[in-house]
């Protein structure tokens, strides 16, 4: 079995923890807390304390976090330069909702706008959550086109309340109720699976070139939104080919609807070549949603779009108690400043590009590694019982990430078959970090070979 070896020797060490022990924790989380409350190892660990890239569990062991509170970390843990401007924020006013005019809200919503793709998507309005987001998108893209029909992507997750886990297109993550109608799924462009068993490039996109088959036959004839992640992220790192969005965009133009670019985990920088996922694919949407990243790990979504789209959102009241609170405010205008001042996106295209190498190395090495794929720090490693089947492999992959775990490496997983590790750290990891997480895998993949 690979050993623990510390990720980093030269931080401060942790703050003494008395609180309860994991086994505690975990007997109280089963008596108060509800079921559908997931764990990702057999050996469940309890997070106490966070610096940076680095999280301590309950006995002091420090590890690297490379899967980033599940990708909502985008600055570091308890960044010290954000978390002094919140500090700031809640010694000065906590909450009032939006009733009252805020400078928070209104600096927050203009600095969002300056990022935006286009010029003409300057409005905003904040959530709590990615779910939220993506609910009132919908809901603006219906009134604005007066088309009830929406398109969303198999593999895609958009969140768990009723909207979102209606657009969501992995089986694992709906429950037996009914979904939303009038939601339709059209195919991935997930080349290593392909929906229609083509090859990449003589396939002509076709994943793409379907949905136009999925409007006319499906549909009134007439969307109101697509909705898709540029680079899926609980669906497995499924990562399109270069022309999919782009075929996509100029049909959902035809047939009516508005483009929206979930970036709830491809946003800020993450994928190192752009600032948004959806820029790596040329396309211009039309709204986009947030989460997560935003706010590195206060609560907090938004939804941006451009003023003609939003303007119809005006003729019914909309409230959301939480949306745009001064405290998440403060803490979302830290995060993107930092992202700016420690060029965290130009540092995610480096440290990602020497992930990815080391990713082809050992794929070079091991046979159960199917595919390593993404961009920048939004990485994925897809496990297979064997390359000729394709068949997936999700106990190894349990098994890589239960010793990475007691290696001192916290990663993800995701995909319909919980086959695809997800390594999607905070942006500020350095080439140090990455090596770090490369030995580690090996040592795992050596392991797993061995046995
Ligand atoms: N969209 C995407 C792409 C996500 O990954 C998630 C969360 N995993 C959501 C939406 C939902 O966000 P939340 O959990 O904040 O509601």
């Amino acid at each position: 079995m690979p050993e623990y070896r510390k990720p980093n020797n030269n931080v401060a060490p942790p703050a003494p923890y008395n609180g309860p022990s994991a086994q505690e924790i975990l007997a109280m989380r089963r008596e108060f807390l509800m079921p559908n409350h997931i764990l990702y190892y057999k050996k469940p660990i309890a997070i106490v304390q966070g610096d940076m890239q680095y999280l301590y569990d309950s006995e002091g062991r420090q590890y690297l976090d490379a899967i980033a509170g599940v990708v909502s970390i985008s600055v570091g843990h308890c960044n010290p330069r954000v978390i002094a401007k919140t500090i700031e924020q809640i010694k000065l006013l906590q909450h009032t909702t939006t009733i009252y005019l805020n400078p928070m809200i209104v600096q927050f919503a203009k600095m969002l706008a300056e990022k935006m793709p286009s010029p003409d998507m300057k409005q905003t309005f904040f959530t709590n959550s990615g779910s939220e987001a993506n609910d009132l998108a919908l809901l603006a893209a219906t009134l604005y086109t007066g088309n009830l029909d929406i398109l969303a992507v198999r593999s895609g997750y958009h969140g768990g309340s009723r909207v979102p886990m209606s657009l969501t297109a992995v089986s694992t993550w709906r429950y037996p109720v009914p979904a939303l109608p009038n939601i339709h799924h059209v195919l991935h462009g997930y080349c290593y699976r392909c929906p229609v068993k083509l090859t990449y490039p003589s396939c002509g996109i076709a994943c793409a070139r379907d949905v136009e088959n999925v409007i006319l036959h499906s549909t009134t004839g007439k969307i109101a939104a697509f909705i898709a992640e540029p680079i899926q992220g609980v669906g497995g790192v499924v990562t399109p080919p270069p022309e999919y969005f782009k075929i996509i965009f100029d049909i959902v133009k035809k047939y009516g609807g508005l483009f929206v670019s979930d970036e709830v985990q491809t946003g800020f920088g993450r994928t190192g070549s752009a600032y948004w996922g959806i820029e790596n694919w040329e396309v211009i949407p039309d709204i986009i949603t947030m989460a997560k990243g935003i706010g590195n790990g206060v609560p907090l979504g938004a939804v941006t779009s451009t003023p003609e789209i939003a303007a119809p959102l005006d003729q019914k009241i909309f409230f959301n108690t939480f949306g745009g609170n001064p405290v998440s405010m403060a803490q979302g205008m830290a995060t993107l400043q930092e992202i700016d001042d420690q060029k965290l996106q130009e540092n995610s295209a480096r440290v990602g590009a020497r992930l990815t190498e080391g990713f082809q190395r050992l794929y070079r090495k091991y046979e159960v590694i199917g595919e390593a794929r993404g961009m920048g720090l939004m990485l994925g490693i897809e496990l297979v019982k064997s390359r000729e089947s394709r068949e997936p492999a999700p106990d190894a992959t349990a098994d890589i990430m239960e010793m990475a775990k007691d290696c001192g490496l916290l990663i993800g997983k995701g995909g319909l078959f919980g086959n695809v590790i997800r390594i999607k750290p905070p942006m500020c990891i350095t080439s140090d970090d990455a090596d770090f997480i490369l030995d580690v895998l090996d040592d795992c993949f050596q392991e797993l070979s061995d046995h």
